[in-house]
């Protein structure tokens, strides 16, 4: 497995690639892999003849109060995990090689950034949008992979591979869980033991929520509540919000579900926030 810590290493990589005729795809994280992350290499195995995973936690996509110094990092860990799912080469850049102090772009995709998790993190999508769109031009990825755990990131990065004529393939991946349910996430680790073992009741209120459906509710309204006052009763979770809206433009659904529906949540132990979510889809 190679290590590229310089854009210039990343983008001889790429030419050894592509002119050995074969295609490259993306993973991008910001580390403390788990086997949510290891499950998209294999995605992206599946799409490409080579792997380049991105290692970085971005400071644009933290705003100051959030916990970017407080981010799990383990490089080492990390290293060891990719090299052992057949990740062939790790970008892991410092901040300085990404950002410059003078930088002023920023790519912003508004109408899908400022429901669910944009409401508490208003800056959040841009320093994401802004750091995927360097990924990709940096890489020149033919296919990049993400999860469905961050369902509004992945909607987000697929208009603005649209809309900005990216030439990559963005590929979704389900969310990956543990046993009891809860979305593995690089932020479980900072979970005590009483919180991990009420963090499983996020998924349970989206599968109580799910079952209503099941047996014919399709009041969004309804729904929402549902899934709020199952998270109300959680002893020492604070409930960020609950949405229930269009799984396809994001906006939200007054009235009756009509087309498939995602029913999103993010809530806090303590300082950690978790975020989950489910798709609603006639059978
Ligand atoms: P992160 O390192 O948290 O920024 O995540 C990097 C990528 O892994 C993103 O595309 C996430 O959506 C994805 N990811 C993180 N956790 C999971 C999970 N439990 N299941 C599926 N994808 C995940």
């Amino acid at each position: 497995m190679q290590i590229l810590r310089s854009i210039e290493e990343v983008r001889a990589y790429t030419r050894a690639v592509h002119g050995a005729g074969q295609r490259l795809a993306l993973v991008p994280t910001m580390g403390a892999l788990h086997s949510g992350h290891l499950a998209l290499v294999r995605t992206a195995q599946a799409h490409a003849e080579r792997v380049v995973m991105s290692i970085f936690v971005n400071p644009t996509q933290f705003a100051p109060n959030e916990d970017f110094d407080a981010y799990p990092r383990d490089e080492r860990g990390d290293l060891d995990k990719a090299e052992a799912a057949g990740v062939h080469a790790v970008f892991l850049p410092q901040a300085h090689e990404i950002y410059t102090p003078d930088a002023a772009t920023v790519v912003s995709v508004p109408s899908l950034a400022t429901q669910l998790c944009g409401g508490s993190r208003p800056h959040h999508f841009a320093g994401v949008c802004t750091i995927v769109s360097k990924l990709f031009l940096i890489t020149g990825c033919d296919v990049a992979v993400f999860g469905e755990k961050d369902y509004q990131q992945l909607a987000i990065i697929r208009r603005m591979t649209l809309d900005l004529n990216l030439p990559v393939q963005v590929v979704g991946h389900p969310i990956e869980r543990a046993a009891d349910g809860l979305a593995l996430s690089s932020r479980n680790r900072y979970l005590n033991e009483a919180q991990r073992t009420e963090a499983p009741r996020l998924y349970a209120s989206l599968q109580a929520a799910q079952r209503a459906f099941e047996a014919g509710e399709r009041d969004a309204e309804r729904l929402r509540a549902l899934v709020r006052a199952q998270l109300e009763a959680v002893p020492g979770l604070q409930v960020d919000y609950v949405s229930v809206v269009d799984a396809a433009d994001l906006q939200p659904i007054e009235g009756a579900l009509e087309r498939p529906a995602l029913v999103a949540l993010a809530a806090l132990f303590g300082r950690t926030r978790l975020i989950d979510n489910l798709v609603l889809t006639e059978p």
